[in-house]
């Protein structure tokens, strides 16, 4: 039995893992195209023809849409921009609510300040990570107006729950799909499932085109409305003769003809990117389910998971010692993936902190220094208040990104062979 690397023995990995390197030879070449073409974007914040943009926007939307099977794709500069675009676009006034989750990146849930409204935490599923249908209608009020679900991790939310609860109680649902393109809910893609889907282009992301962001909708005034937002819409509705000037201060969420060009390559190699990590993970876990100390969280029935990132869940009554004890000594087993270094070994104890726990929930400050909205709401952001996100975040879950494609087997190996070692020595960090 060999030493634990963390206790001074040598590591089961001294070579980077390799780099998830989806770039090449196609984007390349469309992106010298479009240099070529002189036309880097072509959008006119008014109303004309170019208000939607150039060629390689327009075409990139055009195959998005029918990639997810959705009438309307609407390209931004990021996610966050799109969440910003349908937080402004289902018509949110100041001070209603929306009901958001703690477990995910934080422009998930800060979307609906930026309209004044008021984000209201509810809390996970103890499985699956994504919003608590439950809790969802806990803290329902007069006041809510939408409930922005998460596909946390990759796996579509409980759409026909949440869905029903929406229509009950006459709620946009906004779907956060930044981390599952390609996830499915009964063969239904994931995006498609509320009134708007938000995907992610950033470089962390399935497939990326360095900075952006797509928005769909099956709504023909949702999707107007969203099209204005990203443009300048103060400036467009006069000529347009919009008649509803709800929330019509537009910005410039717009993504440029290079970005698109990549984004549309970056489109026909997602099918072949997502079933590699589907592939990755199923070899993880069929090696890593035999040790006693992790289980493997279930995958929602009748869904495909998108593995953004790869959770599992840790018992410390069995293992003897804490989740950051032994999480810390498979860490120094392996090595940081290439282009990534700084970031250390891709495994993390739980996810992000939750986020009603950042200074601006705790401080209760957003706008300007007395507070606003939070000063006009008895919204609460006390700890406590998600139990179930708290256990998972501080105790149980722990994520990692070694199942990204162009791992292969024997790199798989050795994560599965780090896990191992720490496991049967850990007898020597109970010491
Ligand atoms: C990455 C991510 C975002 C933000 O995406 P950007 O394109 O970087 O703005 C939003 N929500 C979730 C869940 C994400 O993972």
């Amino acid at each position: 039995m060999s030493k634990l690397a963390i206790l001074g023995g040598e590591k089961v990995r001294t070579e980077l893992f390799p780099a998830y390197r989806v770039i090449g030879k196609e984007e390349e070449d469309a992106v010298v195209k479009v240099l070529r073409s002189g036309i880097l974007s072509k959008y006119l914040g008014c109303w004309a023809d170019d208000f939607y943009g150039g060629p390689q926007v327009r075409a990139l939307e055009e195959e998005w849409a029918d990639h997810f099977g959705v009438k309307h794709a609407i390209s931004v500069n990021s996610a966050t921009s799109g969440l910003y675009c349908a937080a402004g676009a289902v018509g949110l006034n100041p001070e209603e609510e929306v009901i958001v989750s703690p477990y995910t990146m934080a422009a998930s849930a800060t979307a609906p300040l930026i309209y004044n409204a008021i984000p209201v935490f509810a809390d996970i599923e103890e499985e699956h990570f994504c919003l608590d249908p439950d809790s969802i209608e806990e803290r329902i009020t007069e006041k809510t107006k939408a409930i922005i679900v998460v596909d946390i991790f990759g796996q579509p939310y409980d759409m026909e729950r949440i869905n029903a609860i929406a229509k009950k109680h006459n709620l946009y649902v906004i779907e956060d799909t930044a981390q599952a393109p390609g996830a499915k809910y009964k063969g239904k893609f994931a995006g498609t499932l509320g009134d708007i889907g938000v995907f992610s282009l950033n470089y962390h992301k399935h497939i990326h085109c360095g900075e952006g962001g797509m928005v769909v909708t099956n709504n023909d005034e949702l999707a107007e409305r969203i099209r204005l937002i990203r443009n300048h819409a103060e400036a467009v509705v006069g000529a347009k003769g919009v008649k509803n000037l709800n929330n019509m201060i537009g910005f410039n969420l717009r993504m440029t003809e290079v970005e698109a060009a990549i984004a549309r390559e970056q489109l026909k190699k997602l099918d072949w990117l997502l079933s590699e990590r589907q592939k990755n993970v199923a070899f993880l876990e069929e090696h890593l389910k035999e040790l006693p100390i992790l289980q493997i969280p279930k995958v929602r029935e009748g869904c495909e998971h998108a593995y953004y990132v790869h959770p599992i869940f840790f018992d410390a009554g069995q293992a003897g010692v804490s989740r950051e004890t032994y999480i810390n000594a498979v860490k120094a087993e392996l090595m940081p993936i290439e282009l990534r270094e700084a970031e250390g070994v891709s495994i993390g104890c739980g996810y992000v902190k939750p986020l009603y726990l950042q200074p601006m929930f705790q401080e209760r400050m957003a706008y300007g220094d007395n507070g606003y909205p939070f000063c006009n709401s008895n919204v609460e952001y006390k700890k406590g208040i998600c139990p179930v996100c708290e256990t998972m975040h501080f105790e149980k879950l722990f994520t990692h990104e070694l199942m990204r494609p162009f791992m292969t087997e024997e790199d798989l190996k050795d994560v599965v062979t780090a896990f191992y070692k720490v496991y049967e020595n850990l007898g020597e960090l109970k010491k």
